[in-house]
């Protein structure tokens, strides 16, 4: 679909109209489940206004692992369905999204690491899950890697660029007709006759407008119990809140192609480093926050993963970081070990609103179809999801990406450009200094006409 303009001038007279019409769903959150919710409802035709307090994507979908994935150390758990749902989801946006692609990962066996026969349990089970019937090899390292390093194992997965894949889903949301707005609050619902009032507040200017929907869904991730609050729903399922942390490291220290997946040798956690051009991501921790808003890299994480990195591919200078980046798991479970919840999605309905709870970057088109699939049931339409929702938009070749970025994908501020569209801050060995300067002279540039 041909891009249409999607800015902060069509952003501004979206909020004007806001008044005037009756929707049939407002969607809250807009991360990855709320960008696929809202493009699933507005491919059936679903009237869908979303709002976003911040910028699209700026919660936890522009700070995970970026893996679209099954899940293999689930397996150890025995969440066999977990893993083949997210399977085929892997599968789907592999063969159907320019922005996930194949990755090789190599397993590594150290001293401290699974046992061969383990993995490739594991990976004989995860294939057959994903329809690949290999049997896995055990690579011996021939000076590949360090020699506390005995082999490894490989098999495929795939990765993508999370905030583009919301920033897509958003994009295509717009072009079928759903209103997205980013800098924009929900504030306070209420419910009524014929559906809910909701009051927003768009932080660009501090004005409140009301918005009027019929029903509303919550997807606000690590926030959707304080926007449960708001709504009058208790806090019901356990929501439990997990923050994890990347180090962004240049390529050049670890030359492979391939991601690696290796246990820390500090405590056993599984651990990956991941291959993104110019730099690597090495990730993550998983340790309970209260907040959604706990999201400060601390020098304990730093360190934890500085350390687990070092003890098997040699010292690693803390001033080779180039940036760090983190996020909060919403997690629906009462585990009290963070690396054992389940990452499985809730979906539950209280008094006309549905929330969204938990889940995966992975499977956030099976998360919007229910969701969609509960819409249309309580509207009393029929609609068939199958293959919902699609990515409905491709961004062009451009010359000047930036001025894209504030045309057709509603950019406001510099790190929308640099973090979100971009993705410069976290995928290149400046950290995003130069696309960070192109970004001021452009909004500097169209400041006047670029005012809402
Ligand atoms: C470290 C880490 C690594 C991960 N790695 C992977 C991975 O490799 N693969 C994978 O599949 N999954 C991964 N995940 C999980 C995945 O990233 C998350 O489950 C997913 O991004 C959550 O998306 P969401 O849309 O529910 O929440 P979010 O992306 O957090 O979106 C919620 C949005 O709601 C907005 N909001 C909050 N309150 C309001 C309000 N009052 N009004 C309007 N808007 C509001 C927020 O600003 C936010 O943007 C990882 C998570 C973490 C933390």
């Amino acid at each position: 679909m041909e891009s249409l303009e999607f800015s902060r001038r069509t952003r501004s007279g979206d909020l004007n109209d806001l008044g005037d019409r009756t929707f049939d769903v407002l969607v809250i959150g807009g991360g990855i489940n709320g960008s696929g919710v809202a493009n699933a409802l507005a491919q059936i035709g679903i009237s869908t206004v979303l709002v976003e307090a911040s910028d699209f994507a700026s919660g936890t979908s522009s700070a995970s692992s970026k893996l679209i994935h099954g899940g293999l150390r689930y397996l150890q758990q025995g969440r066999i369905r977990e893993v083949r749902n997210l399977i085929k989801e892997r599968d789907y946006l592999r063969r159907n999204t320019q922005i996930v692609k194949d990755i090789e990962f190599h397993i590594l066996i150290t001293p401290k690491s699974w046992r061969k026969w383990e993995i490739r349990l594991g990976l004989v089970i995860y294939n057959l899950l994903g329809h690949r019937i290999t049997f896995p090899v055990f690579h011996r390292n021939r000076g590949e890697y360090p020699s506390i390093v005995k082999g490894y194992f490989s098999y495929l997965d795939a990765m993508t660029d999370d905030a583009r894949l919301v920033i897509s889903n958003i994009c295509s949301a717009h072009n079928h007709g759903a209103v997205c707005l980013n800098y924009v609050r929900l504030t306070a619902v209420e419910r009524n006759q014929r559906g809910f009032t909701a009051k927003i507040s768009d932080s660009l200017t501090g004005k409140e407008y009301v918005v009027h929907a019929r029903m509303v869904v919550n997807c606000t991730g690590p926030w959707a119990a304080e926007v449960m609050k708001l709504t009058g729903t208790g806090n019901r399922p356990g929501i439990r809140l997990s923050k994890g942390i990347h180090l962004v490291l240049p390529a050049g220290m670890f030359p492979f192609k391939n991601a690696i997946a290796f246990r820390s040798p500090l405590d056993g956690r599984q651990l990956f480093i991941i291959p993104r051009g110019e730099v690597v991501h090495v990730g993550t921790t998983d340790n309970f926050v209260d907040s959604p808003e706990d999201r400060d890299v601390s020098q304990e994480e730093v360190t934890y993963l500085i350390e687990s990195t070092s003890a098997i591919f040699g010292k690693i200078d803390r001033s080779s970081i180039i940036t760090t980046f983190s996020g909060i798991r919403p997690l629906v479970s009462e585990s009290s070990d963070p690396g054992k919840a389940t990452r499985e999605f809730s979906v539950l309905q209280d008094n006309g609103i549905i929330h969204v709870l938990g889940g995966k970057l992975t499977d956030y088109r099976i998360a919007s179809r229910k969701v969609a699939g509960m819409v249309a049931r309580n509207l009393g339409i029929s609609k068939d999801l199958e293959g919902l929702p699609v990515i409905d938009y491709g961004r062009p070749a451009t010359d000047d990406p930036v001025q894209y970025d504030l045309d057709h994908e509603c950019a406001i501020t510099v790190d929308d450009i640099v973090r979100r569209r971009e993705g410069s801050s976290i995928y290149s060995l400046d950290a995003g200094a130069s696309m960070k300067k192109e970004a001021e002279i452009h909004l500097a540039r169209g400041g006047a006409e670029n005012k809402g």
